[in-house]
């Protein structure tokens, strides 16, 4: 039979092979040849073991994709994990120091979010983690890093950004936030309100540790002065 993309009947032989792998349909191989006819025997089985292993390629092609993916990101929010943000960290840090740049780094964590769960449910608890992500994602600028660090808890690298700057983008973000809404079971809700330290390179350092150790403490006294709020890490 003729498939239907061939248009009109060619005048040449051709082959429309089902690229198969894992019972998934991949894609469909055209072949065409310049000889007059029908494809022989041997033509066909030639060109269906072609297909075979274009099929076999694409399909690892694309779970070598989806394992980076899944080895960088928080399958929940869809921001970078932890492990991807430490590297980065490192990676940026460095390029900053030999540049002589600054770079802003911001530690929020969800405020009472033990008590979120437990009123509005697990699922409400997700709902929001999502949310939250998709509102850093739609605060931060292309070069900029937006990570779910664990739990309720975020960080953002930001390139290029000083300890007063990145203070005023804390600042935003928290704002922002207040406007979340989340739909669960049939319920509109309000978003959790959210606490933020701030550190930056070289104000607190040039290592990863030492300027997480310094977002972390900010972090902790912005809790400790009452959340929902933005603190930067003392200048020493
Ligand atoms: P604080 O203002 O001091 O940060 O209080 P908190 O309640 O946010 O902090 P705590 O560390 O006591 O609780 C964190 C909660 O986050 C507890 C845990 O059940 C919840 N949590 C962590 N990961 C997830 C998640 O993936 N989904 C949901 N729904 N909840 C999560
Ligand atoms: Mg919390
Ligand atoms: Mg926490």
């Amino acid at each position: 039979g003729l498939c239907a993309h061939t248009g009109n009947a060619p005048m040449a032989g051709y082959a429309c092979l089902p690229m198969m792998a894992q019972g998934e349909l991949l894609g469909v191989l055209h072949l065409r040849t310049d000889l007059p006819g029908p494809l022989d025997a041997s033509r066909r089985k030639l060109a269906s073991a072609l297909g075979e292993q274009v099929a076999l390629s694409l399909a690892n092609i694309r779970l070598k994709e989806t394992l980076h993916r899944q080895a960088m990101h928080d399958p929940l929010t869809g921001l970078y994990n932890r492990r991807y943000l430490e590297d980065t960290l490192e990676r940026e840090l460095r390029r900053a120091v030999r540049k002589g740049a600054p770079v802003g780094i911001l530690m929020l964590d969800l405020d009472h979010f033990k008590d979120y769960n437990d009123t509005h449910g697990h699922a409400a608890g997700d709902a929001l983690l999502r949310a939250f992500g998709a509102h850093l994602l739609g605060s931060i600028r292309g070069e900029d890093f937006a990570c779910r660090y664990g739990g309720e808890e975020f960080a953002i690298i930001l390139p290029d950004v000083g300890l007063e700057k990145a203070v005023q983008r804390a600042e935003e973000i928290r704002q922002e936030a207040r406007g979340i809404r989340v739909e669960s079971g049939g319920q509109r809700l309000e978003a959790a309100t959210v606490s933020i330290g701030v550190a930056a390179l070289p104000t607190h350092g040039t290592t990863p540790e030492t300027v997480l150790r310094a977002a972390d403490a900010a972090l902790y006294a912005a809790k400790a002065e009452g959340r929902d709020r933005v603190k930067a890490a003392p200048q020493t």
